[in-house]
């Protein structure tokens, strides 16, 4: 019994002394530990009422790449959230960035793993592109799992809707950035033709769709629109698998 309390005294003994060690190294401004930061967590889920605002949900395929850091800055500086299609093979050089999407509020979407054309394809091999992409975003991303998936090209069909397993997001304004690789007809396109709830289409790979994105937003502001995430644009609505939207026009 007395070995015991002994053995007692002296543990808490050796904690008092550490925490004295630790008090004298905070008083000489040296902490003997670094105190651990708060894991920092993605915003809660807005409501936003896409019924009555002017949305527009801005998406950004293909990346993350050299300039999503930057891209990701200029949305934070608008306050202004978007979608982000990445592929598979663009995650693992890039897993700061997919961090940082998920806690800046921005949604995720799985763009295929190397974007093939989904529809010359088996339905074994999409299924590979889907699941291997789905397992590196939601590594990069501290769990959290796409549950949107862009076809490369926008090409798909039932067959590959099915293989997918979730919605297909495409869009009804194409940049054509990927095409021009110029600012001001980015910055045209991109502020003159949405619509109340559109889904534009921009790459985040090119220098040249980031550097048109301040004044994209500027403008687009101008004109009264709210910028909101797919899954906020679609909220209130069914997008089941295999399920494409917004319909092809
Ligand atoms: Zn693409």
């Amino acid at each position: 019994m007395a070995g015991v309390l002994s053995g007692t005294l002296a543990a808490c003994g050796s904690v008092h002394s550490g925490e004295l060690r630790q008090q004298a190294a905070a008083v000489k401004g040296r902490a003997a530990t670094p105190t651990p930061s708060p894991t920092p967590t993605a915003p809660p889920p807005r409501t936003v009422d896409c019924v009555h605002l002017k949305c527009v949900a801005l998406t950004f395929d293909d990346g993350p790449g050299p300039y999503t850091d930057h891209l990701l800055d200029v949305l934070k500086g608008a306050g202004a959230r978007a979608t982000f299609f990445l592929l598979g093979e663009n995650v693992g050089g890039h897993q700061a960035e997919v961090r940082r999407m998920v806690l800046e509020g921005h949604q995720i979407g799985n763009h295929s793993w190397s974007h093939p054309q989904l529809t010359g394809l088996s339905s074994a091999a999409v299924r590979s592109q889907v699941q291997r992409t789905q397992k590196a975003i939601t590594e990069a991303s501290g769990g959290v799992a796409p549950t949107l998936f862009r076809p490369p090209y926008g090409a798909t069909n039932a067959r590959v809707g099915k293989a997918v397993g979730m919605p297909e997001i495409v869009w009804d304004v194409d940049s054509l950035d990927w095409r021009y690789r110029n600012v001001a007809r980015n910055v045209r396109v991109g502020t003159r033709e949405p619509k109340k709830g559109s889904v534009v289409l921009f790459h985040d790979i090119h220098k040249t769709t980031v550097q048109a994105i301040p004044r994209v937003l500027a403008g687009l502001q101008k004109r009264g629109f709210t910028f909101v995430t797919v899954g906020e644009l679609t909220a209130g609505r069914t997008l089941a698998a295999g399920h494409t939207f917004p319909a092809w026009s």
